[in-house]
């Protein structure tokens, strides 16, 4: 690149350091103030930000202004206003007031809201979320300035995913505090949770995209037998990056960095055509944010190279499917890592009570974080040996196990060291060796100074189950603080707590492979839960147990709890119907007439084989195997057309939601099969679909 990345960095952002260069003094102190938590944003100061901001954008060729918020389909939501403002002269100026900035006032009607309120009850109200910059973003010749923001209904209930975000880390912040306070700390004010999502991806060739209905309606295919080839050869993971792919890469960092995504790490993935991205991370909000934003960008600049990004949790059956791995932790304003072990974890009172926190709450709440990464396209993964399973545990490596086991029995008196790794090649140095090695199964896993959740779906926002993981900590936090705070000898409290988690909180524990069945039986014999269903997963929700801990933190109210659960079984089961219908629709233009074509063939080449006077017991053979298959297709389709009506006479979202996983999904795994099964047998040259071999592996 010509230019330097360091001055291409963040061109686009609203910043620090750009409001401290537009702003007045006074104005920027206040904004600053703001920032961290201490006063509402002042009215007067929002009027000389937003006109700042104004000019700033307009000088980018900024021509409209948005608020940008995350409503519960787990998408983002925009709605533009020009600058413009007319004046009685017939002229018109750019304008954009403080009211502008701060608050955004949209019809709120057609965006789901579980019932929150009655469809006439139209108005909703979008706030600024100052702590996450404003930026700029160009689409096409659209230049607009973007306005993080909250989405709220005229009731102030929570309608979008970042509210309850930024209530979450309010909380976590608090309980931390408090902790930190009991445990001697006096200079830490707040407490942050950071996030790096490592985001994984498909591309496929754009010419496929059209002539797959699948793909286009459901961002997946419902049809496709497996290709000769798939990942079997694990050549494609790290390995080196197609050409057209590393231009892809690079003009896809070079936007994302333009607009303050900290892109870092690329590289192929395991399956064939899949990619991953690793941003540098940040605040959890902010990273929230950027997520959809590297989503977004994901899928425009695919399209400049002819691609198209597949953000799906499962493209292709056969092959592996993509996740989020959300790498998680706490960090104060006085810039320690609260999950940084050091070099002897065992006397380090901070971490380990941090630690404690966390198993305790992934222990406690393992079903709701379990139904915190529960979608239709995730189904596909968790449990299905690719991904971790259904079942939440967490591997914490040996040097924390070994620490954590001596806590059980008393107190922990030693931390086991890493040491050096030699090679055996003079040539080669000795390498520092971790005290833990990694452990690519577990769903929860501790790797070095951080939690790393590894069930999120590749297409989820971060947010839900970023706003769990917080509320979770929060609450194990707020229990130790309790007693903390009310001990005499407050180290002999610390022991106690830690103690108190090693013996009661173990089982959640589990340093080997995830993916085995032994596993799946010995997590049931130690009573953990395994819920490979959404439909079941989401049932866990509105629990007493989660109503309690929500309102305790303020996090979300019952009525809040029990509109998200409906929107979430609402979307699941909108998103199996959509999937029957367009799978319907596919099979019976498309696959079924084509097997009509290659049927009348063959009894043409019977007829004419037989005419000659010879024998055609093969192709009468083949016309028979295929006749039955035809059948069998049919009776498939009707059997989910029946499936389908089925769960749409059914009565409300979670009626819905189940009937689409008992009755539809078997419905559609018959029909793909035989149609997948047609596939093997039918002419190459009259088959409707791109195949798998050709999606997955031509560039
Ligand atoms: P891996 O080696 O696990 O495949 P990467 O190194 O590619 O993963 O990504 C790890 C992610 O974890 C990065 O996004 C990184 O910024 C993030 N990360 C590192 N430290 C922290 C932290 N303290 N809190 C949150 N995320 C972190
Ligand atoms: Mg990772």
């Amino acid at each position: 690149m010509s230019t330097s990345v360091t001055g291409e960095f963040g061109r686009n952002v609203f910043n620090e350091t750009t409001m401290r260069e537009c702003l007045p003094k006074n104005v920027f102190k206040s904004l600053k103030r703001t920032l961290d938590g201490e006063q509402p944003l002042d009215p007067v100061a929002a009027d000389v930000i937003a006109n700042a901001m104004k000019d700033w954008a307009i000088a980018k060729g900024a021509t409209h202004f948005c608020h940008w918020f995350q409503p519960m389909t787990g998408l983002t939501a925009e709605k533009h206003d020009a600058f413009i403002s007319p004046t009685p002269d017939g002229r018109t100026i750019m304008e954009f007031s403080g009211v502008e900035l701060i608050r955004g006032e949209p019809d709120a009607s057609s965006f789901p809201s579980g019932g929150l309120r009655a469809t006439f009850e139209a108005r909703g109200y979008t706030a600024w979320d100052c702590t996450s910059p404003v930026f700029v973003k160009e689409d096409g010749k659209n230049i607009t300035l973007y306005i993080p923001s909250a989405f709220c209904s005229y009731r102030g209930e929570a309608l979008d995913k970042k509210t309850p975000l930024l209530r979450s880390m309010d909380a976590l912040s608090r309980q931390a505090i408090r902790v930190l306070r009991a445990l001697g700390d006096t200079t830490a004010t707040r407490v942050t949770a950071t996030m790096g999502p490592e985001q994984e991806y498909f591309l496929i060739d754009q010419a496929f995209y059209p002539q797959r209905l699948d793909l286009v309606l459901t961002g997946r295919t419902l049809f496709g037998t497996r290709p000769p080839r798939g990942q079997e050869l694990e050549d494609h993971y790290f390995g080196s990056l197609h050409e057209r792919v590393a231009s892809f890469m690079n003009e896809l960092n070079n936007e994302l960095w333009k607009l303050g995504v900290t892109a870092k790490t690329q590289h192929n993935e395991v399956a064939p055509a899949q990619y991953e991205l690793a941003p540098v991370f940040s605040t959890i909000n902010v990273a929230a944010d950027h997520n959809q934003l590297t989503m977004d960008t994901l899928q425009k600049v695919a399209r400049r190279h002819g691609f198209v990004c597949l953000l799906h949790e499962k493209p292709f059956a056969g092959v592996n499917g993509s996740g989020k791995h959300n790498n998680w932790s706490m960090s104060t304003d006085t810039g320690m890592n609260l999950l940084d072990p050091g070099e002897t974890p065992h006397d380090n009172m901070v971490f380990l009570v941090m630690l404690c926190a966390v198993i305790k709450a992934v222990d406690k709440y393992a079903r709701l974080l379990r139904a915190s990464v529960a979608n239709a396209g995730n189904e596909h993964r968790l449990g299905a040996n690719e991904a971790p399973p259904a079942i939440v545990s967490i591997f914490l490596g040996e040097q924390l196990t070994d620490i954590f086991e001596q806590l059980a029995r008393g107190s922990a008196k030693s931390s086991k060291r890493g040491g050096e790794l030699m090679l055996g090649v003079s040539t080669l140095p000795p390498l520092p060796k971790d005290c833990t090695d990694r452990n690519r199964t577990s769903p929860f896993a501790f790797t070095g100074n951080k939690f790393e959740f590894r069930m999120v779906g590749s297409s989820q926002s971060i947010s839900g189950p970023s706003f769990v993981l917080n509320t979770i900590v929060a609450d194990a936090l707020s229990d130790i603080a309790d007693v903390l705070e009310n001990a005499d000898d407050v180290p002999a409290a610390a022991q106690g707590i830690l103690h108190e988690v090693a013996v009661e909180h173990a089982r959640i524990l589990f340093n080997g492979d995830n993916y085995s069945d032994e596993w799946v039986e010995e997590a049931a014999r130690r009573g953990l839960p395994n819920v490979p269903s959404t439909y079941e997963s989401l049932r866990d929700i509105p629990s007493d147990e989660h109503v309690a801990l929500f309102s305790k933190h303020a996090v979300l109210s019952r009525e809040e709890l029990a509109a998200r659960t409906e929107v979430l079984f609402e979307g699941y089961a909108k998103q199996i119907n959509i999937e029957a219908l367009t799978m319907l629709n596919m099979a019976k233009r498309q696959i079924l007439p084509a097997c009509c074509e290659y049927s009348a063939r063959l009894g043409q080449a019977v007829a004419a084989v037989s005419g000659a006077g010879m024998g055609a017991e093969t192709q009468s053979k083949l016309l028979k195997r295929l006749c039955d298959l035809i059948a069998a297709l049919e009776s498939n389709i009707v059997a989910l057309e029946e499936a389908t009506a089925k769960a749409a006479g059914t009565d409300g979202a979670e009626q819905h939601a189940q009937s689409c996983r008992e009755d539809v999904v078997p419905a559609m795994e018959a029909v793909r099969e035989t149609a997948d099964e047609l596939e093997t047998v039918v002419d190459a040259k009259l088959w409707p679909l791109p195949s798998y071999a050709e999606m997955l592996f031509i560039r």
